[in-house]
């Protein structure tokens, strides 16, 4: 079972490999999903620009009117390149330079989500220095559990991320000092690839008892911004090409208390390109081993690091052979480290030299993760429209 056509197959071999292949009609398809679901409730969404920047995939999703949640001083540059308002834009990370902090500000960002006490320091100067009062949101540590991958666990006291609970009184009298910067809402983000909504419903309960928190202090929140992290089924990519956006905005909209006039935010990267992106390669080798065989391909880690660095699950099909006699491979790629594996004893049709390899679900984290270790050539992107 596969997804691509014969047509696209066909030109797969044609196309020197490897190189990420993006289904513009499914990132399309989930775009209109997306939005129809976060309208019902007024929820504004902002693409985590850290899970994919390529240009053409930033601008479609600019096209549906959502807005951009950076990581760093470059991709604020690239979304606004890419036609974001400064207005929709929101700027995270533990470690912003003043370089890039000067980036937002000169944008005229909606918020920086501030991580902790100094970060606050160094904005109110900068700020004061370019006569601009800069809008922030408070990035609190909300001590959830995402159940998900080490790594990628963002919300737990022992994370570098945010502010904890604890340290709230000094940060409202710090702020109260503070005269170039306003604060407009709190900030949240517990992790990435979260499959169980219980995290998110978890999350709701913290957020509600921090805004009970500033009700008392008479602080006015007006932003919630919840983060992002909702998962994608990397097992099953056709199956579920499009996340249930639904269910996880209801989650939100049963479980967070939000006042009069507050808006609530999104920051969605894989939920809304994993699906839409694959990587293509060629079987190079074939090598007998001792348990499997391996099947050695032209793509590694240099092209996609996911499975050496949280030891990710990605689908993998045979696209020249799709549904021969089965047999067990290791599939690795041709770099010099024995992390440089897709997958360990899968069982896939009988596959030889110059067979096409897709390997599924890397619209996110895929190419934005590449890297040139081994003296390696970026890889291309091709964008096909057809769904
Ligand atoms: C990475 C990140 C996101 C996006 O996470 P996904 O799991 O891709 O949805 C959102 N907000 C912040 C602050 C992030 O660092």
């Amino acid at each position: 079972m596969t997804n691509f056509t014969e047509n696209q197959i066909n030109i797969f071999n044609l196309t020197p490999t490897p190189f990420y292949y993006y289904n513009m009609g499914l990132l399309d398809l989930t775009l209109q999903i997306l939005k129809k679901e976060a309208e019902k409730y007024g929820f504004e969404v902002h693409y985590a620009l850290k899970a994919n920047a390529n240009v053409p995939i930033i601008q479609k999703i600019r096209e549906y009117g959502f807005g951009a949640d950076c990581v760093s001083g470059n991709e604020v540059t690239r979304a606004v390149e890419a036609g974001f308002e400064g207005s929709k834009i929101v700027f995270a990370g533990v470690g912003k330079s003043d370089e890039e902090i000067i980036t937002g500000l000169k944008h005229d960002i909606h918020s920086f989500n501030c991580e902790s006490i100094q970060e606050l320091d160094v904005i109110d100067q900068l700020a004061g220095k370019m006569g601009k009062t800069a809008p922030v949101a408070l990035r609190l540590n909300p001590n959830v559990s995402a159940n998900t991958h080490k790594y990628i666990t963002t919300g737990l006291e022992e994370n570098k991320f945010g502010i904890n609970q604890w340290e709230l009184e000094t940060i409202v009298e710090k702020l109260k000092t503070l005269k170039n910067i306003k604060l407009i809402g709190l900030h949240f983000h517990i992790g990435s690839q979260i499959t169980d909504l219980n995290a998110f419903k978890s999350l709701c309960i913290k957020i509600n008892e921090f805004q009970l928190w500033f009700k008392q202090k008479r602080i006015p929140i007006l932003n919630l911004n919840v983060g992002g992290g909702l998962g994608i089924d990397y097992h099953e990519p056709d199956l579920h090409s499009i996340v249930d956006f639904g269910s996880f905005f209801r989650v939100f909209h049963d479980f967070l208390d939000v006042y009069p006039g507050q808006t609530v935010h999104f920051e969605l990267g894989r939920a809304v390109v994993a699906q839409s992106g694959s990587l293509i390669s060629k079987v190079l080798y074939i090598k007998n081993g001792v348990n499997t065989d391996f099947m050695i391909l032209d793509a590694g880690m240099t092209e996609l690091i996911r499975p050496a660095l949280y030891q990710a699950f990605h689908k993998i099909e045979n696209l020249s052979n799709k549904d021969g006699k089965l047999q067990r491979y290791d599939v690795v790629g041709p770099i010099c480290e024995s992390s440089d594996c897709f997958g360990k004893a899968l069982n896939l049709p009988i596959t030889k030299r110059g067979d096409l390899i897709a390997i599924r679900s890397t619209g996110a984290y895929g190419e934005v993760m590449s890297s040139n270790y081994n003296l390696r050539e970026k890889v291309k992107a091709y964008y096909f429209d057809k769904l």
